[in-house]
């Protein structure tokens, strides 16, 4: 078999979709973009053999959303690979350049489309007003969610890092909100001479969505019925969470 031709080369890169970040954002994206392509893009554009659209979701752990449950991280590689998702595990990215991703210990992979989904970075203000930052530029808090050393000072959101029953808190809007209002009343009771309180969390659950046409599948199901359906769903009780939930509107 010769190399193939430069032409050849440069179709398959642009036919190359890579997301580097197997949590929820990179799995739902996959998923999305996956049901696209061999959907309404198949009529769109005839000319193109899908079969060499190649969808790679680059994850450095072992195992896709790995903070869910086992039963859920299964499911949710089973589900992707069904669907034609291309899933690395163990692949850790170096560099991403103009039409190449550079991963450790691994064959480097052409590509035009690379969706960056491996996490965010706190803004530097923290750090440049003296606090101290950890992972990502987020603030170690004290359970009041003060800053270490500064009771006038409260961190909230994605900028902090709260650590909950030895766990940190996921950079997630139901933790914003829920410390964001904490916060507030701490400071209202400072201002009231009172002792600010430490915050709990209430997980409200999560959920992710693997692709539209799960949910038509499953409201076909259940005889046309709104349903929605939540693949991956983690909880207050995290025991019942072992496997793959169903939930309805009725
Ligand atoms: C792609 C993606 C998908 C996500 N999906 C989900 C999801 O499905 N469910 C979920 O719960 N969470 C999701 N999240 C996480 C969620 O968006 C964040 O946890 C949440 O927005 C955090 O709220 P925040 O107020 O701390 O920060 P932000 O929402 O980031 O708000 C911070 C704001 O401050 C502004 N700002 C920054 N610096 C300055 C400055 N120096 N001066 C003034 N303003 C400034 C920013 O412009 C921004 O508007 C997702 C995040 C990403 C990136």
């Amino acid at each position: 078999m010769g190399c193939p031709e430069p032409g050849e080369v440069r179709r398959k890169a642009l036919l190359t979709f890579v997301i580097v970040g197997g949590g929820a954002t990179g799995v739902e994206y996959a998923g999305a973009l996956s049901e696209l392509v061999r959907g309404p893009l198949v009529r769109d554009y005839r000319t193109i053999d899908f079969r060499d659209v190649r969808i790679i979701i680059l994850e450095a752990a072992d195992s896709l959303v790995a903070n869910m449950p086992t039963s859920v991280c299964l499911y949710t590689l089973e589900r992707l690979k069904r669907m034609g998702v291309d899933v690395h595990l163990g692949a850790k990215v170096l560099e991403v350049a103009p039409d190449t991703v550079i991963l450790s210990g691994q064959d480097n992979i052409s590509t035009r489309t690379v969706v960056w989904t491996a996490g965010v970075k706190g803004e530097p203000i923290a750090n440049l007003s003296g606090l101290a930052t950890e992972r990502g530029g987020r603030v170690p808090v004290l359970p009041t969610l003060q800053a270490p050393g500064h009771p006038e000072i409260y961190v909230v959101g994605d900028m902090a890092s709260i650590r909950e029953n030895g766990r940190v808190l996921p950079m997630v809007a139901q933790v914003a909100i829920q410390s964001a209002i904490a916060a507030a009343q701490n400071i209202l009771r400072q201002i009231e001479g009172k002792t600010p309180q430490p915050f709990r969390y209430r997980d409200r659950g999560a959920m992710i969505t693997i692709g539209p046409k799960e949910i038509s599948s499953v409201r076909k199901q259940a005889g046309g019925r709104m349903m929605i359906p939540l693949h991956l769903i983690s909880g207050e009780n995290k025991q019942k969470m072992n496997e793959v939930h169903l939930s309805f509107w009725k």
